[in-house]
C-alpha cells in the first residue's frame, strides 16, 4: 500500500544501528525500555482522549466478537499504563520509559512522501518522562542537552526550536490553565538558560500541552520539522495517573513526550538527503 515502505537489508541495517545507538545513550541516562502491543482496545484511547481528538488519524480493526481495537499511532497511552504499574510515590520519579515500537497513522494519501511521511511503520525514537512540577524544568533541560549531543554526532547544526503555546481563545484546550501557563514558562526558561535558538508560535500547541518542534531546512531549502518534544499537563489526570508526595497527598505527574530522532524512518529519509547518501562510517 501507499506509505508502507519496505526496507532492503542496508536500510534495515541503518535503522537498527540508529535504534541501538539511541538506546545505549538513553540507558546511560536512566531511561528504561519497555515493550507494548501494536493494537489496544478502544477503551484505552477513549480514556486518553485520542479517540475524540485524533480518531481520523488512527487505523482501527474490529474483531469477530465485535470488539474494536485501535492500531497504536503513538506509545503514550501504553506507557501510561506501565506507569500505573510502576509508580506509587514521588521517590519513583522521575520515571523515563522508552520504546522503539512500529506505529501506524492514517496520513492522507496525498501527503505521503518517500520515507519522510509514511503510514507505517513509524518507529519513533520515543520516550515519556514522568515528573513532578519541581522536576519539570531540569528534566526538560536534560532533553534539550540530549538533542544537542545527538545532533552534534550527526553534524546537524542548522536547526532551531519552535515553541508552541496555547491560544486560550480556542476551546480546544482543556484542563487547568495555570498548569498550562506554568509549564510553558518553564520550557521557555529552560531554553533561555541553555541559550538555544528558538521562536514562539501561539495557538499551535498540542491538545494536551505546550510543545517544541525542532526545525531545520531540507535540501530544497524548505523549513521542516525533524523532531518534537511535548509537555502533557492533561492526559495524566484524565487517565488517573497519580503519585503520593512527601506530605502523603495524591498528586498528578506531568509527562514530557520526546523523540530525539523523530521517527527512525523519517530521520533516514532526511539524513540520506542531507548527506546525499554519504553516511558516516559507523552507519
Ligand atoms: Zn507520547
Amino acid at each position: 500500500g501507499k506509505g508502507l515502505p519496505l526496507l532492503l537489508p542496508r536500510g534495515a541495517k541503518v535503522k537498527s544501528l540508529l535504534s541501538r545507538y539511541m538506546r545505549q545513550l538513553e540507558e546511560m541516562r536512566d531511561y528504561q525500555y519497555v515493550d507494548t502491543p501494536v493494537i489496544s482496545h478502544e477503551k484505552l484511547y477513549q480514556l486518553s482522549g485520542h479517540a475524540k481528538f485524533y480518531a481520523e488519524d488512527m487505523f482501527s480493526i474490529t474483531d469477530s466478537e465485535g470488539q474494536k481495537f485501535y492500531v497504536a499511532p503513538m506509545n503514550c497511552p501504553h506507557h501510561h499504563q506501565v506507569y500505573g504499574a510502576m509508580v506509587t510515590s514521588y521517590n519513583d520519579l522521575p520515571l523515563r520509559l522508552a520504546e522503539h515500537a512500529g506505529l501506524y497513522r492514517h496520513e492522507l494519501s496525498g501527503t505521503l512522501t518517500g520515507l519522510i511521511r509514511v503510514r507505517g511503520p513509524i518507529t519513533q525514537n520515543d520516550a515519556h518522562i514522568y515528573v513532578t512540577r519541581e522536576q519539570l524544568k531540569d528534566e526538560f533541560k536534560a532533553v534539550l542537552k540530549l538533542f544537542k549531543e545527538v545532533y552534534d554526532v550527526f553534524g546537524i547544526d542548522d536547526y532551531w526550536y519552535r515553541l508552541s503555546l496555547p491560544d486560550f481563545q480556542k476551546d480546544k484546550y482543556e484542563g487547568d490553565h495555570s498548569i498550562w501557563e506554568e509549564s510553558g514558562v518553564m520550557i521557555r526558561e529552560a531554553m533561555q538558560e541553555l541559550d538555544v535558538k528558538f521562536v514562539e508560535a501561539e495557538g499551535e500547541a498540542a491538545f494536551y500541552g505546550p510543545k517544541i518542534d525542532v526545525q531545520t531546512r531540507n535540501v530544497l531549502g524548505k523549513e521542516d520539522t525533524i523532531a518534537t518534544s511535548q509537555v502533557d499537563v492533561l492526559v495524566p489526570g484524565r487517565m488517573g495517573l497519580t503519585y503520593v508526595d512527601s506530605s502523603s497527598d495524591a498528586q498528578t505527574p506531568i509527562v514530557i513526550h520526546r523523540a530525539i530522532l523523530g521517527s527512525l524512518e523519517r530521520f533516514i529519509g532526511f539524513y540520506l538527503e542531507k548527506t546525499a547518501g554519504w553516511l558516516p562510517f559507523w552507519l
